[in-house]
């Protein structure tokens, strides 16, 4: 295996010299998949397929390609799609060499900037409906982009090197590769590591601020290799380890509360992202809304919204109302924290099962409870979010594609409870604590394979 290390880590250092050139291609691959398409033809019948219409090929290699295949990338490489090809983190780092150098705000070093940067994108994303509309996607993405350069040019390093703000404190996407590479099999480690908490450093090698000997976590390593030094004593090197072993030792891996917010929201998020569309639920709920904003005379609730922050598309025949856009952000930010508020249960006993063997606070061992639902949480995520992979599957496979989701689900599960399994052997807890420990990880896995049950069948609701 050291040996295996040892090549991989130069292999990575020799690749990463032409991550300007991966990056330029992204950039160019990017800009031509949102603008080119716009002015071809606009699908309009059912025949329409990706293979036969550039709008239709865009839509889905954003969608069914990019999308969920960075977040499963994350299993194998960590986050390598951020240091070696994401286009806009590479802008944003580009532009920072010029950066004013304003210092950072406090609010934006909050841990949970990130995650609270994901939940409102995710919700923007549904009200503008970026999978469907092309327009709508490159409006999403050109006001991203000009945040992430924004944020680069304020926040330039004050030694002159570039910076990733963007990417260690604001990036919707960055947020869940964060939480997600913990799980990954690549991890970029210290030699020879200080010990003590892990750091925060501004003026150091690495683009997203970590003090590198203290590093003990991947969520904020874009694996970008410059800290790897293959041939020195020192510095950093590659490992090769078991996908999920950071988060069955995560005591040992800076647990950050903030991210178990993330665990507990994003997968409702998600879930609800995917299935408004199919709901009865919602119906009932955006009439209800209807017939309310009419008894009391709020007209300005069935006017249209700004086209930047709701649906307006002649082709698809669709212009969301304020009534639209408040239905689909409570609809989802319900079904969340209805999730959340289950899975925090779940956590809470859990913890509760740690009480007389750890001494951290409650706070603490909730924290390490909950990245146990980690890989069912991420699951979720990718079935939500990822729709048009499956999608797609679908149109190739036919109606045996549900037998791949169920496939999946069932792989997730195992993995789950074998995983949560190695994280309480270290334990050796007692019978009864035991029992409370499995049945707060069985039931927060259950529920979290209920919820992708009902991505896989929408029509379940239906009564
Ligand atoms: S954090 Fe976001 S912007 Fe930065 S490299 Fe990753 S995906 Fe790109
Ligand atoms: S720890 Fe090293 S590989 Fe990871 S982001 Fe920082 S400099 Fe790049």
């Amino acid at each position: 295996m050291r040996v295996l290390q040892a090549k991989l880590s130069q292999k990575f250092v020799q690749l990463a010299r032409y991550t300007r050139y991966f990056q330029l291609v992204m950039l160019v691959a990017l800009a031509a998949l949102l603008i080119v398409p716009l002015f071809l033809t606009v699908p309009q019948y059912a025949w329409q397929t990706p293979w036969n219409n550039a709008q239709l090929f865009s839509e889905w290699a954003l969608w069914a390609i990019w999308y969920p295949g960075t977040l499963l990338s994350v299993l194998l490489v960590g986050r390598l799609w951020c240091g070696f090809f994401c286009p806009l983190g590479a802008t944003s780092e580009w532009v920072s060499h010029l950066g004013a150098h304003v210092r950072l705000p406090r609010w934006l070093k909050h841990p949970m900037t990130t995650a609270c940067s994901f939940l409102i994108v995710t919700i923007w994303a549904q009200t503008l409906d970026v999978r469907d509309d092309l327009h709508a996607a490159l409006v999403l993405f050109g006001i991203i982009f000009a945040l992430a350069i924004g944020c680069g040019l304020l926040f330039g390093s004050e030694k002159g090197r570039g910076r990733r703000v963007w990417c260690r404190h604001l990036c919707p996407i960055g947020s869940v590769l964060g939480v997600f590479s913990r799980l990954g099999r690549l991890n970029v480690f210290a030699k020879q590591p200080s010990g003590g908490a892990e750091g925060y450093r501004d003026d150091g090698m690495c683009p997203t601020n970590i003090e590198l000997r203290s590093k003990q976590s991947s969520r904020h390593c874009i694996k970008c290799m410059r800290c790897v030094k293959p041939q020195s004593r020192g510095g950093m090197a590659i490992e090769v380890r078991e996908v999920g072993s950071e988060v069955a030792h995560i005591e040992q891996h800076a647990p950050c509360f903030s991210e178990l917010w993330f665990i507990w929201l994003a997968p409702g998020l998600a879930i609800a992202g995917f299935v408004w569309p199919s709901s009865p639920w919602f119906v009932s709920w955006r009439q209800a809304l209807g017939h309310w904003a009419l008894a009391h005379h709020w007209l300005w609730a069935l006017r249209p919204g700004p086209s930047w922050l709701m649906n307006e598309s002649d082709v698809l025949g669709q212009h969301y109302m304020w009534l639209d856009f408040i239905a689909i952000s409570s609809f989802m930010c319900s079904v969340a924290v209805l999730f959340a508020l289950f899975l925090i249960g779940c956590s809470y006993f859990g913890a509760k099962s740690l009480e007389k063997i750890h001494s951290g606070t409650l706070i603490e061992r909730m924290s390490l409870f909950g990245y146990q639902l980690a890989p069912l949480a991420m699951l979720g995520i990718l079935l939500g979010l990822g729709t048009a992979l499956f999608s797609s599957l679908k149109v190739v496979i036919g109606p045996s594609e549900i037998i791949i989701l169920l496939i999946l689900l069932v792989i997730a599960f195992s993995f789950n409870v074998f995983n949560a399994n190695g994280w309480l052997k270290q334990y050796q807890l007692p019978v009864r604590p035991l029992l409370l420990a499995w049945v707060s990880v069985l039931a927060g896995c259950l529920l979290l394979a209920v919820a992708t049950m009902w991505t896989i069948f929408p029509s379940f609701t239906m009564s």
